[in-house]
């Protein structure tokens, strides 16, 4: 049933229709366009390019439109319980989202002898702007002290009492990852919620779940979730930060005096569209029954060591699975060595290092990334390649 739903998705990507030899592994870096986002961008550009916020005309009042239109669609696309007062600010990926958030919003909300949470090992990207922005608070004399959460080894997920250690009554604020971009299992952000309490903002780097499985900021009880367009299914350069009302205007003022990237927005708008009738809960049925494959089929093979998780389902918990990438590394080939190969037959994955932060961060491997174009036979060909050079 999943298979003949898949199908006619698969065909929607140019790019994979025009390259019937080429499995292409890397989602995680980024997403393929399926054509209804590329002729959107197209008609867009063709039929109402104009700026948006300004002029008293229909092609600039369309712009206008689609821009807070798409405000709207972000919010119903993350479950958004209350879109009166919640808010959706356009970036151009999910660093600069984290970035805003930490540098425009996160200081004024902080006070001397505050205590923050970021993640460990996380991407880079979820790392530095929080470090940032304590620096730029010691420079004003306000002294902000960072507790780094770590993994727990094996799991691929925060380590549950190191969280409860580092949680006292001065934290203010907490960045985390919602599906880890090495380690590919969704972090528990209902215990993070559970150890917190319900006052502490949650600030969730979404960059691998949206797109790839239902985010609903109501089930997950999170304050920001942010997210790149390029990787899902929409235009490199584009991307969103949403925030709940409760914490009241993100943005520094300015609002529409800047140009904002229209032909971005318009590509996201239909990238959520495409997504939504496809089905977030079939995309991830599909990616994670094609990971599930995957790993076990590792799982199987000496040769090979899995990075975080080494099994399909999370150790701690029988419900949390592995999402849609495996990260691992050959024992003998270097990861380089192995992303070569891989690709003289005729698969791009990622390999050597991902933007890993901390002292946690591993050394090369290889990642496969998967999204609703891929196929279990991909996966069987790849299984079939990486034992053969056992
Ligand atoms: N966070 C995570 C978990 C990621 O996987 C990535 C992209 N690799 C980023 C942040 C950064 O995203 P972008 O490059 O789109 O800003």
């Amino acid at each position: 049933e999943l298979a003949a739903w898949q199908r006619p998705l698969r065909a929607q990507f140019p790019i994979i229709a025009a390259h019937p030899d080429l499995a292409y592994l890397d989602s995680a870096a980024t997403s393929q366009k399926p054509r209804p986002v590329l002729d959107a961008v197209q008609t867009y550009l063709t039929t109402t390019n104009a700026n948006a916020g300004r002029g008293s005309y229909p092609w600039a009042n369309t712009t206008t439109a689609l821009v807070e239109n798409t405000r709207v669609r972000v919010k119903q696309f993350l479950g958004d319980p209350d879109p009166e007062r919640s808010s959706v600010h356009f970036t151009s990926g999910t660093t600069a989202g984290l970035r805003m958030i930490a540098l425009d919003w996160l200081p004024a909300f902080l006070a001397d002898g505050d205590e923050i949470v970021v993640p460990h090992a996380d991407h880079q990207a979820n790392l530095s702007p929080w470090l940032e922005a304590a620096e730029l608070l010691a420079r004003q004399g306000v002294r902000v002290h960072v507790r780094q959460l770590p993994y727990q080894a094996g799991s691929g997920d925060y380590d549950p009492q190191a969280l409860a250690a580092l949680v006292g009554p001065r934290t203010r604020f907490v960045a985390a990852t919602h599906v880890h971009h090495v380690y590919g299992v969704d972090m528990n952000v209902h215990r993070l919620r559970q150890v917190v309490g319900p006052e502490v903002p949650i600030c969730l780097d979404a960059a691998q779940s949206v797109g790839h499985l239902p985010v609903s900021v109501a089930q997950l009880d999170v304050d920001f979730v942010v997210f790149s367009g390029h990787k899902t299914m929409a235009l490199p350069g584009s991307g969103a930060v949403w925030a709940r009302g409760r914490h009241g205007p993100v943005l520094r003022p300015g609002g529409w005096s800047g140009t904002p990237n229209t032909v971005g927005v318009a590509g996201l708008a239909a990238a959520l569209d495409w997504l939504t009738a496809a089905g977030t809960d079939r995309i991830e049925r599909w990616t994670v029954a094609l990971t599930s494959l995957l790993t076990d089929g590792l799982a199987r093979m000496d040769a090979y060591e899995v990075l975080g998780c080494r099994t399909s389902l999370r150790a701690d918990t029988e419900v949390q699975r592995r999402r849609s990438l495996v990260t691992f590394r050959h024992r003998e080939i270097g990861s380089q060595d192995l992303g070569f190969i891989l690709f003289s037959r005729g698969f791009m994955v990622r390999s050597d290092g991902h933007c890993q932060a901390g002292r946690d961060a591993e050394d090369g491997s290889v990642r496969v990334s998967l999204h609703v174009h891929n196929t279990p036979e991909e996966i069987e060909e790849l299984l079939t390649t990486l034992a053969s050079l056992q």
